[in-house]
């Protein structure tokens, strides 16, 4: 995803604006580059990794495959750039636990009550 702002600048997704100033910024223009051009860019490359570009610590995860490292965005540190958990791990690590649980004890639940209602 990129965005072509009033100006004819390309810019990466909108969202990374809220990492630091200028994280959107591409260098390029529709009248002088092609969307292609955007493609070749690293930082599109980056962003299009998926997993591949998970920090350490997020390969180590064992909610990883459910969160992702969170938003893109929320990956970035100063000095360390994007390959860093979500600022909001802790959070993100106690939501998904919580509704796993939550999740596994209504099915056992269910499962119960099929199992008494097929003795009878
Ligand atoms: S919970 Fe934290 S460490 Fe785990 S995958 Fe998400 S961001 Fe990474």
């Amino acid at each position: 995803m990129v965005v072509v702002e009033t100006d004819g600048g390309i810019e990466q997704s909108d969202m990374l604006k809220s990492a630091y100033d200028g994280a959107s910024v591409t260098g390029l223009h529709v009248l002088r580059h092609s969307f292609d051009d955007v493609l070749r860019l690293p930082s599109t490359a980056a962003r299009q990794m998926g997993e591949r570009a998970l920090s350490a610590e997020c390969h180590a995860c064992q909610v990883r495959r459910v969160c992702g490292g969170g938003l893109y965005a929320h990956r970035y540190r100063a000095g360390r750039g994007f390959a860093n958990p979500s600022v909001y791990g802790p959070d993100l690590f106690r939501l998904i636990t919580h509704i796993r649980s939550a999740v596994a004890a209504d099915i056992e639940h269910r499962r119960e009550a099929l199992l008494q209602g097929g003795r009878r």
